[in-house]
């Protein structure tokens, strides 16, 4: 048996260990009264139009054509109308050939990865970070490092990159909006980031690769903008997935956009669909490939996120709880009251709020909560996170 896989398999993720313990005590206490913020599973229904048009397709179009294998990178209309998007949109020249369709941006990571990285490599991202880039970054073959990021803002700790980026560097993964933060990464770090991803290419002569993990792009709040990667560093990989943006998280449907002007980009884009070969993806999803090219800029109504930002920010404040002003995402970091964030959390099921500690982000200390759950729930929440507040004097 395989070790390393026989480990992953029978770990369970702290995540899911908290949702199954909520499903019990639903059935103890009664749903209503269970405040699970465990999970980053879309809370409002996908746009209209993705119903729409899967019913047309099914309706019209040959099942075997639409149910059978696309070529492995993806449909080519599919390519075409993400391509011409992704241009009109942010202003960068796209080409179908550099897009490939994965199920999602779990995989448009692995593989992503796969890609760019030789055994022995690493990768470098900044804590707090999606629990599962350690396994994503393993499985190419390389080593997580993670950086710690600005203690009050998030952004990135440029003195610490500085000192970690070195010859063994083949990618800097980033996530912004991010998991579980919400911070969205300012123009000034953009800029920055490029600007010494550049300088290090050159001193270290080795490209390294900006692996842009995309899922919440479209979930941000208030105007905040979301700098476009690929216009500030050419040698960007982003990886993009509807599960957020279409609330379709399992149906399993994303890309990966290679820039053309990358260093290496043919061989970058070949690696690509080597490395989906070699992990058995064959293609993407075909029925949804086909959708998502009637479905370009098309986002469900997030709107209801935002007042559930609002309305936790608020009262947690409120209650004396610490965290950093989410800009994205439907996630808040929250600073544990005290230094062990799973006794907080612990702590927090008494008053059945269950709550997910940062450790397995990289962040000790601080505990996630994803607001993608109704507006009633966290209103009825409330007094639970004020009792909770009340035991540490906040
Ligand atoms: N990256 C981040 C930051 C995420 O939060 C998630 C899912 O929650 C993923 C990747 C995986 O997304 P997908 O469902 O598209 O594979």
């Amino acid at each position: 048996m395989n070790q390393r896989m026989y480990g992953l398999g029978s770990k369970r993720s702290v995540i899911r260990e908290i949702f199954e313990f909520g499903k019990k005590r639903a059935q103890e206490v009664g749903a209503e009264n269970v405040y699970d913020f465990s999970l980053g599973n879309p809370s409002v229904n996908p746009p209209q139009q993705v119903e729409d048009v899967l019913t047309q397709l099914l309706r019209e179009e040959n099942p075997t054509a639409l149910h059978g294998y696309t070529s492995a990178q993806g449909d080519l209309t599919v390519r075409r109308a993400i391509s011409d998007y992704i241009t009109k949109t942010h202003g960068v020249p796209c080409d179908p050939d550099y897009i490939y369709m994965t199920c999602g941006a779990a995989a448009s990571l692995v593989i992503s990865l796969s890609a760019v990285c030789e055994e022995g490599d690493e990768v470098i991202t900044f804590a707090p970070y999606f629990t599962e880039y350690k396994v994503f970054a393993e499985t190419a073959g390389a080593k997580l490092v993670a950086l710690a990021s600005e203690p009050d803002t998030f952004q990135i700790d440029f003195n610490l990159l500085e000192k970690s980026v070195g010859a063994k560097t083949a990618a800097v993964l980033v996530n912004s909006p991010n998991n579980p933060s919400g911070v969205v990464y300012s123009e000034e770090t953009i800029r920055k980031l490029a600007d010494l991803l550049r300088r290090k290419s050159a001193e270290t002569g080795r490209t390294i690769y900006l692996v842009t993990d995309e899922p919440y792009r479209e979930l941000v709040y208030g105007g905040v903008k979301v700098p476009y990667l690929t216009a500030y560093y050419k040698d960007t990989i982003v990886c993009y997935s509807y599960s957020k943006s279409l609330s379709l998280p399992g149906e399993r449907i994303g890309y990966i956009f290679v820039n053309p002007q990358a260093d290496r980009a043919k061989e970058i884009y070949l690696a690509v669909c080597g490395a989906g070969r070699a992990h058995g993806y064959v293609c993407a999803p075909s029925l949804f490939q086909k959708m998502i090219a009637r479905c370009q800029g098309i986002t469900s109504d997030v709107s209801v996120y935002e007042k559930n930002r609002d309305l936790l920010v608020g009262a947690l404040r409120g209650y004396g709880f610490r965290c950093v002003q989410p800009g994205g995402a439907f996630y808040l970091f929250v600073k544990s009251p005290e230094q062990d964030a799973n006794a907080f959390c612990e702590r927090a099921k008494k008053y059945d709020l269950l709550l997910v500690p940062g450790d397995d982000f990289g962040c000790p200390g601080y505990v996630r909560i994803a607001y993608c759950v109704s507006p009633e729930m966290i209103k009825r929440s409330l007094p639970a996170f004020e009792k909770l507040a009340g035991e540490y004097s906040l």
